[in-house]
């Protein structure tokens, strides 16, 4: 599971819990009011209780975060605004604007967040101090409307600088997991992909061949004889030599293909979208490279060659079996003499 496939499923159930307890306590003092006869306030609950289960139930269905988040929001407005305007019951219904703060800064996160409990604390000014609106029924003390704003603001703050911090640590996180991942899929010395980065890509590959048919070629390329430069000039100049030819080689395909370093000094490209004979001029091009690039900065006198094998899985073959023919062939150019390039036998 990579990152955003977590924080998907972390924002599902998030919205699924704060629209459960919403819309569980929109039931229960709905229906109260129902109950007491307060027929109104009774009504309006429940409606927006709809509204929340309605939003719940389209997310669910279509799996787009969309639905339960803007249905959830309007749910808090619609409500926040119904509480101040009417006053609830016995104009308690203020108090519970102060949930509604914490939902909507869960639901939205920081810069959202800040937005929505910015309108809210307009909505409750405007209800409060233009009592001309036609449909604000409650009447209100000015100390209370006073300390309510005051209350309010003191309650938004905190949660801005509590979300703030929230959003912060998870860029952090979101930031250290991607380093991390990088890391596990760059091989130290040359910077090129590792073999498990590789083996990943290859799997994407072959899923795009049985999907689309698209083919593809692997070539695997290993150095001649690099025990000798280690032997001869020590293992620092061989590892000088790994990076050396790590560039040759990634310079000298396209964007799209991917060089890795499958193993010691032996390398594995992959070509999408290459027929055989295509990679097999890749690989020969390769091949010349290597034979005469100038390896004097390093302190290597004679030239070193490397040897190819090349496959391509346009013939219905495993990833196995594919990476299992390009190591035979690959084999095969170094019995024949090294330096060459083998595609058949
Ligand atoms: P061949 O032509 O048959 O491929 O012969 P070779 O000498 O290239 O192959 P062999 O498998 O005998 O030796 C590979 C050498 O590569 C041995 C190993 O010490 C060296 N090697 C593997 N990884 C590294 C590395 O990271 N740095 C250095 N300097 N050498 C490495
Ligand atoms: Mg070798
Ligand atoms: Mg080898």
């Amino acid at each position: 599971m990579n990152i955003q496939d977590a924080d998907q499923g972390r924002n599902y159930l998030l919205i699924m819990q704060v629209g459960a307890v919403g819309s569980l306590f929109l039931l229960v003092f709905g229906i109260n009011a129902l109950w007491q006869g307060n027929h109104e306030v009774g009504t309006v609950l429940l409606a927006v209780a709809v509204l929340t289960l309605g939003s719940m139930s389209l997310m669910h269905i279509s799996r787009n975060h969309d639905y339960g988040t803007n249905g959830l929001s309007l749910a808090v407005v619609l409500v926040h605004t119904y509480l101040i305007a009417s006053g609830g019951i016995d104009n308690t219904g203020p108090l519970w604007c102060y949930p509604l703060i914490m939902i909507i800064m869960l639901l939205l996160g920081f810069r959202k967040g800040v937005i929505a409990v910015l309108v809210l604390f307009l909505i409750a000014v405007l209800l409060f101090f233009y009592p001309d609106i036609p449909f604000v029924s409650a009447e209100y003390p000015s100390s209370f409307k006073i300390r309510f704003i005051a209350s309010f603001s003191a309650l938004a703050i905190l949660s801005f600088i509590y979300e703030y911090m929230r959003w912060q640590s998870t860029e952090t996180y979101v930031a250290m997991s991607r380093e991390l991942d990088k890391a596990s899929r760059t091989d130290v010395l040359t910077g090129l992909s590792n073999r498990r980065d590789m083996q990943d890509r290859l799997e994407e590959e072959y899923g795009r061949f049985t999907r689309h048919g698209h083919c593809f070629s692997i070539i695997m390329a290993d150095l001649d004889h690099f025990k000798r430069i280690n032997d001869r000039y020590g293992h620092a100049v061989g590892d000088d030599l790994l990076i050396m030819m790590s560039h040759l080689f990634s310079s000298g395909v396209r964007r799209q293909d991917v060089v890795s370093r499958w193993g010691g000094e032996e390398f594995l490209i992959l070509l999408p979208e290459t027929r055989l004979e295509q990679a097999v001029l890749v690989a020969e091009k390769l091949r010349s490279a290597a034979e005469l690039v100038d390896l004097s900065d390093i302190g290597v006198a004679a030239p070193v060659t490397a040897s190819f094998g090349v496959q391509c899985n346009c013939a219905d073959k495993t990833l196995v079996e594919l990476i299992a023919g390009a190591d035979s062939m690959l084999y095969e150019a170094k019995r024949l003499g090294r330096n060459k390039v083998i595609a058949t036998i």
